[in-house]
């Protein structure tokens, strides 16, 4: 079963056994534990225990700023590569906060697959649902995890019904629970034919697997109480006959979920969920581009910025732009060309991120994700290529729904406020718009405790208090249209008119009632809520 021969033979081995995906869950459902999990399976690290810091350090707005100054933990986190049998896992880390849908959304883009997590107890949460839709923008192949089953959960069809309806998404058992809370002893593998049974004492392991005949198999007896055991012959019946079979092409398609049972903490049904990410996966797939898209088995390296991370080192003022490499065979020291620019890049410290370590990546293949230490060159949605000019399109941009004016406490640092805050705009933490008229600068989040964390930043990073107040706007679009158009709009409307970090035309206002009369009275000019980054 765990064949890494991919069903498109032109691809190398080398890129057939990858499996580059994210975890998506409400908080509390279980990410960093499983997390730590897949690690320890993977064998990248001894003791479960080290992404603890991460998931702990994440709960509320003072300890996110810990997390924020301590990036050595979150950076080592927002990509972790691990091998498991013969395949190697890039796991793509999804920011845990709900306010950074789009930094979320962006994520996604880097990912062929996403693992959902989801607690027995509660179901599909509010954070879960949000996450899901983002993946079925793109048909990601969706693999499901139901946690906590050591305690009491849910009645398994409920669970099953619930995802069905609310998420619109075939399930297929993959396993079965054998009961649950305190009398939950493990699984039946629907899909191998085996008994898994779970070790309470130690829970760093997974107790040995035993193959049998069916469920009508007299073993079964010795490992399980007869009133469960009647109710799991009876549950997997009414499983087989109500529930679809696993097919997978709709798995890849994203029409159908499997879903494994498990207790993460006792490291119970991990390694079945890592085989199945392993089979079902998928393999890296065909990037979308312009002109043309791109195949991960072209010998020519591409890549493309997903995420970006400034002041890693606080005494530097590098960067890490976060590199999906969507073909080809990487290795340190490749001149890449940047297409925005059209200029050459050495890339000559990129970072792997092996589990907790950083190392110095000396090749990598398409589907791995690389880190790339630079001085602001790197901006998301930038493609590398080895000369070609094409980009990698769906990397978008979304108009905040939040705006305020921001000023440095010193009138006198303003230009460092300008670049503090440029290198936010840049980093994705923020859009950050100079009106035409007037000075200082309005600042544009998705999520108002975006605000408290940029002040913060600003003033950890640069030393520069700042003050946000209250902006007249509420709303802005970007504006684009033939260039004499805009440029007469530009005239009638400057009390509106700001540019953004690209030196785009944003309008900005306080009335959707503007926006409609705007689309009346300027045919030529388009407004609009997001911008692919280019
Ligand atoms: P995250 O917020 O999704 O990253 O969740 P965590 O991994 O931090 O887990 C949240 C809480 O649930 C922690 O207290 C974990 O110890 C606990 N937890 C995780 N997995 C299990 C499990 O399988 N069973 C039980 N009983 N608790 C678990």
């Amino acid at each position: 079963m765990l064949d890494t021969a991919s069903n498109r033979p032109e691809l190398p081995a080398e890129i057939a056994r990858r499996r580059t995906f994210a975890i998506i869950s409400h908080p509390d459902a279980g990410k960093t534990t499983l997390t730590e999990k897949f690690l320890l399976f993977g064998g990248a690290i001894q003791m479960a225990g080290q992404v603890r810091a991460k998931g702990e350090a994440r709960r509320t707005r003072s300890d996110f700023m810990q997390m924020e100054k301590d990036r050595g933990i979150s950076v080592s986190a927002s990509a972790m590569s691990f091998d498991f049998k013969s395949f190697r896992f890039n796991l793509v880390d999804t920011p845990g906060h709900s306010d950074f849908s789009e930094d979320t959304y962006r994520t996604l883009t880097a990912v062929d697959a996403a693992v959902m997590v989801i607690d027995g107890a509660k179901g599909v949460e509010s954070q879960t649902q949000k996450l899901f839709e983002v993946c079925r923008l793109r048909d990601l192949p969706i693999l499901t995890f139901c946690n906590k089953m050591d305690r009491e959960a849910r009645d398994v069809f409920d669970i099953i019904d619930e995802i069905q309806e609310n998420l619109a998404i075939d399930v297929t058992p993959a396993s079965w629970p054998i009961g649950m809370g305190r009398e939950f002893l493990g699984c039946y593998d629907m899909l191998n034919n085996r008994l898994e049974l779970m070790d309470r004492a130690d829970r760093n392991v997974v107790a040995e697997s035993i193959r049998l005949d069916g469920l009508d198999d007299p073993r079964l007896a010795d490992h399980i109480p007869a009133h469960l055991l009647t109710q799991l012959r009876e549950e997997v019946e009414m499983a087989r006959e109500l529930l679809p079979t696993l097919d997978p092409q709709s798995v890849l398609e994203g029409h159908m979920t499997p879903i494994w049972f498990g207790s993460a903490i006792n490291s119970f049904g991990v390694k079945e969920l890592m085989e199945g990410i392993a089979t079902y996966g998928p393999e890296p797939q065909v990037q979308k581009a312009t002109p043309r898209s791109i195949a991960p088995e072209e010998p020519k390296v591409t890549g493309f910025v997903f995420k970006v991370q400034a002041n890693m080192d606080p005494k530097h003022r590098d960067r890490v732009a976060f590199v999906r490499l969507a073909s080809g065979h990487f290795l340190r020291g490749m001149k890449l060309t940047h297409v925005r620019t059209k200029k050459p890049m050495a890339i000559s410290n990129p970072v792997l991120f092996l589990a907790s370590d950083r190392e110095l990546a000396e090749e990598a293949w398409a589907g791995d994700i690389i880190g790339i230490p630079n001085h602001g060159q790197l901006r998301i949605g930038d493609t590398l290529t080895e000369g070609e000019a094409i980009r990698v399109s769906g990397i978008p941009s979304f108009a905040p729904e939040l705006l305020q004016t921001v000023r440095a406490g010193d009138p006198m640092k303003a230009k460092h406020l300008e670049k503090a805050l440029m290198q936010f705009a840049e980093e994705g933490a923020a859009k950050v718009f100079k009106p035409m008229i007037g000075s200082g600068f309005i600042v544009g989040v998705v999520g108002a405790l975006q605000f408290e964390v940029l002040g913060s930043r600003i003033e950890l990073e640069y030393g520069l208090p700042v003050r946000f107040d209250a902006s007249q706007f509420t709303s802005a679009r970007w504006v684009t249209g033939p260039k004499a158009a805009v440029d007469k709009f530009i005239n009638a409307n400057k009390q509106h008119i700001s540019y953004d970090h690209d030196g785009d035309v944003v309008y900005l206002t306080r009335l959707q009632w503007d926006i409609d009369r705007i689309e009346r009275d300027y045919p030529d000019i388009t407004l609009t809520a997001t911008k692919e980054m280019m």
